[in-house]
């Protein structure tokens, strides 16, 4: 997931890359050396769900790096044309084998320096029983009290579950 690869080569003529500051307070641009073309690194959208089933929400443990072993709600990454909505109900049902409807959005998540954006809404459980993806290690119904606060994988993780408990605590 956070994996920053340094692109060499032009997507659309094959020619050598170089970094160029283009304007003054934007970042360094990769410029194709041969056709002039700009390889513009845009941030990558995931789209997360905070399920509820009967006042308990669903957290994943990951089974894959990074941070193997600690918990996330469902989610992935957008894919290019693809509703943020449905991508996040796609990726709850691959992930743990429910389907969901969207009801609010809980907030979008990003930080200096980090590739991805995170959009994380609240969802309500319709159908399917919980499973245990190719990519998980455990699923676990909790209750908001017992959040392992200090197993969250990322930083957009526990922003998104304190946001979430704050506002159930005022309902
Ligand atoms: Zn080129």
């Amino acid at each position: 997931m956070h994996h920053s690869y340094e692109f060499q080569y032009c997507p659309v003529c094959g020619g050598g890359l170089k970094s160029s500051i283009l304007k003054d307070n934007e970042p360094a641009r990769l410029i194709c050396t041969e056709c002039d073309f700009i390889f513009y690194q845009d941030p990558k959208l995931v789209a997360c769900t905070i399920v509820e089933i009967d006042n308990k929400i669903v957290l994943l443990k990951r089974g894959v790096e990074p941070e193997r072993g600690k918990w996330v709600m469902p989610g992935g990454y957008v894919d290019r044309g693809e509703k943020v909505e449905a991508a996040a109900v796609r990726e709850t049902s691959e992930e743990c084998g429910i389907q969901v409807r969207v009801k609010n959005l809980m907030g979008i998540y990003s930080y200096t320096g980090q590739i991805e954006a995170v959009v994380v809404y609240v969802s309500e459980h319709l159908s399917g029983e919980l499973i245990v993806g190719d990519e998980t290690l455990e699923v676990k119904l909790l209750s908001p009290r017992d959040i392992p606060w200090d197993d969250l994988a990322f930083q957009s993780t526990v922003d998104a579950l304190r946001d979430y408990c704050r506002l159930k605590s005022e309902i």
